[in-house]
């Protein structure tokens, strides 16, 4: 999300001349664009923005995101701060800019809607983010999402489309929809409308492939698994779990049962062969204990997912399981996590052997890797030379070999299929 609506605010000054100061120039504007998902997230965001100010003394620097949204006046007091601008008003941030710029008032002064960005070709990267929704209307116990979001908006079917259209025609390879619950999706009436949207995408689709960010447990079935059999369509779900403890997940109200996640799970691998399936994971949960974590080990080592992301539990401010305290210390908290890397590490190991001898679609990305459709990263063999293909093509590779590291997904060797 914060990706996109990064492109998003810098189109704007782009098409108006401005450029991206590089790593050892000095800016004159810095964006600095939050999250505050986690307590780390948002000291995370305060260092950056203390060195942005140091390292850019002749800088205005603005803040906006989920931070700015919930937080704005510890961000308002931090000295050498501009300007904080929430979520709601993310969208005018690049107009503010170039009325500072410029000297004068021009630009509408109320906020844009949250899909305002158009016509947002990938910066720096060779996917393309799209958001076509925004904010939750759930209630995860845990979560400061909502707050940070609002409730659920959609963006307009059509205007997704004509989205797809331009990406497409502008050769990005590959499209990946984000949003905050993107099973949400709704229609203008109202109406449930995710999977309506996808056919209506696929339909389009001849060049570009698309990916899913993230989806919801409760959102992944058989009519999205049966539309993800199109050749177009990334054969990767990134669905976070939270916790494989029936009483962890009611406790972190999340609407479904282990066993039914299960069933969703082995029904997406049997319906669509090599999916790569990734989650989230919350470890040192207040209630959860030993015996808890084992359990949710034991599902995602049961489950075969290839790629865990592990969040260590930190209470945040507003959200109903404040009230529960904090019971897990830091340091098993630590444990739980780097537990649950290696086992991500070994898992992703397992999904590699898995692959190997096969052949995928793979994009050339800037930095020299491939990525095929299946999220599997690499770089080609030494015999093979790519000086012949461009950034952002697409090419068939064959998984020749896999060089595991420790505590994170190892790389993978490629092979050129011709
Ligand atoms: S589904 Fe739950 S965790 Fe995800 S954004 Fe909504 S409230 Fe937060």
């Amino acid at each position: 999300m914060n990706f996109f609506e990064t492109d998003g605010m810098y189109s704007v000054l782009r098409d108006k001349g401005f450029s991206l100061a590089q790593a050892e120039e000095e800016a004159q504007y810095i964006v600095v664009n939050t999250c505050t998902v986690t307590n780390k997230a948002d000291v995370k965001n305060r260092n950056i923005i203390r060195n942005a100010i140091r390292t850019n003394p002749g800088a205005k620097v603005y803040v906006t995101g989920c931070y700015a949204e919930t937080d704005k006046e510890i961000l308002q007091n931090i000295p050498g701060v501009f300007g904080v601008f929430g979520n709601t008003e993310k969208s005018s941030l690049p107009y503010k800019i170039l009325e500072d710029w410029e000297g004068k008032e021009t630009y509408p002064h109320k906020a844009l809607d949250r899909f305002s960005y158009s016509d947002v070709l990938p910066e720096g990267h060779t996917r393309a983010y799209l958001k076509i929704q925004d904010g939750c209307n759930r209630k995860c116990s845990y979560c400061k999402i909502p707050a940070a979001r609002g409730l659920g908006v959609s963006r307009n079917y059509n205007d997704v489309l004509d989205q797809v259209r331009y990406l497409q025609d502008n050769g990005v390879g590959e499209i990946q929809l984000t949003g905050v619950n993107l099973g949400w999706y709704r229609l203008e009436n109202g109406e449930k409308g995710f999977l309506n949207l996808l056919e209506g995408i696929l339909k389009i689709l001849e060049y570009s492939r698309i990916r899913l960010s993230s989806i919801e447990p409760p959102d992944v079935g058989p009519g999205l698994l049966d539309l993800m059999k199109h050749s177009r369509f990334c054969k990767f779900l990134h669905i976070p779990i939270q916790s494989g403890s029936r009483k962890v997940l009611k406790d972190m109200r999340r609407t479904y049962h282990p066993d039914a996640f299960r069933t969703r799970i082995e029904l997406a691998k049997e319906k669509l062969p090599n999916l790569f399936l990734g989650t989230d994971v919350i470890v040192g949960f207040p209630s959860e204990t030993e015996i808890e974590f084992q359990e949710t080990k034991q599902l995602l080592v049961e489950l075969g997912f290839a790629k865990l992301h592990v969040f260590p539990y930190s209470v945040r401010k507003g959200t109903t399981a404040e009230s529960f305290g904090d019971p897990i210390p830091g340091d098993e908290k630590k444990r739980r996590v780097l537990d649950l890397m290696s086992l991500s590490s070994a898992l992703h190991t397992k999904y590699a052997e898995s692959v190997i001898g096969k052949t995928y679609e793979a994009i050339l990305e800037s930095d020299g890797r491939f990525v095929t459709d299946n999220y599997l990263k690499g770089r080609l063999a030494d015999s093979f030379r790519f000086d012949t293909l461009q950034t952002g093509q697409f090419v068939d590779v064959r998984c020749l070999d896999y060089k595991p590291a420790k505590d994170r997904e190892g790389e993978f060797v490629f092979g050129l299929s011709l």
